[in-house]
């Protein structure tokens, strides 16, 4: 099965699809996660994001999809993925069909996790990442069990997006009314759209989302 999560930044898109890809073996495909290790490595395609992501906009279009083609061609995407920050704008999903139907592949549902903006704000101020092993923390609603101490992989070093903060949220969010939701619509006249309350408590958001992939 191959699904969409959107929502904007901090909605829990990548608690809820780690989660997934742990239940149902479905790949998480986080393009920013995958252009944060590319500025990691120095490669040019990382150079080219770095500016415009610490500044809160998108990078271009071009340069997203490229990577995301490379990367569904992986055989492990096979087994099913989760998009988890692609498409952004209305140009990316409109390239991201096309590719799948080069590629004989379908999306199942396009699942929107809907968070009121003060939110957002909160839980983006307080997450926090497992250097070692990439599981998601919030300084309030996720604390780890022991202070300092990752829960799954134990590694005692954490690190913060240089992004998370009060200035470059207000981009990101801009950003995300002025370009990403206009791709509701888009999936909404194609009887795609799947609307889930992300205002809920993790675990319940997380029953709701496996009894709609269920329902599927
Ligand atoms: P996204 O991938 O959509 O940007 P994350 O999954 O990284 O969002 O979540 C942002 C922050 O909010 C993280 O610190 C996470 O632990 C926390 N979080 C995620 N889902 C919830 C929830 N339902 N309630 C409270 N906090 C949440
Ligand atoms: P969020 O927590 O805001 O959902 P992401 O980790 O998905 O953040 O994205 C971080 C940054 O990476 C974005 O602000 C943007 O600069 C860039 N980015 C990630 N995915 C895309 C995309 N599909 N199109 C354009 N830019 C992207
Ligand atoms: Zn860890």
């Amino acid at each position: 099965m191959n699904i969409i999560l959107l929502g904007p930044p901090g909605a829990g898109k990548g608690t809820q699809a780690r989660k997934l890809e742990e239940k149902y073996g479905m790949i998480q495909l986080s393009t920013g996660d995958m252009l944060r290790a590319s500025i990691k490595k120095g490669e040019p395609l990382g150079l080219e994001a770095k500016g415009l992501m610490d500044q809160g906009s998108l990078v271009p279009d071009a340069l997203i999809v490229s990577m995301i083609e490379a990367r569904i061609d992986q055989p492990d995407c096979a087994k099913g993925f989760i998009l988890d920050g692609f498409p952004r704008t209305v140009p990316q999903a409109q390239a991201l069909d096309q590719m799948l139907s080069l590629k004989k592949k379908n999306l199942d549902a396009v699942i929107e996790l809907k968070v009121d903006e003060a939110a957002l704000i909160e839980r983006v101020a307080g997450r926090f990442t497992c250097a070692k092993c990439g599981e998601g923390y919030h300084d309030t609603f996720k604390p780890t069990r022991i202070d300092g101490v990752c829960d799954v992989c134990g590694a005692k070093e954490f690190s913060r997006r240089s992004d998370d903060n009060a200035e470059t949220m207000k981009i990101r969010l801009q950003a995300y009314r002025d370009q990403t939701a206009p791709i509701l619509p888009y999936y909404e006249q194609k009887g795609m759209l799947k609307g889930l309350d992300g205002m809920a408590e993790m675990t319940f958001v997380f029953d709701q989302l496996c009894q709609l992939i269920d329902s599927l």
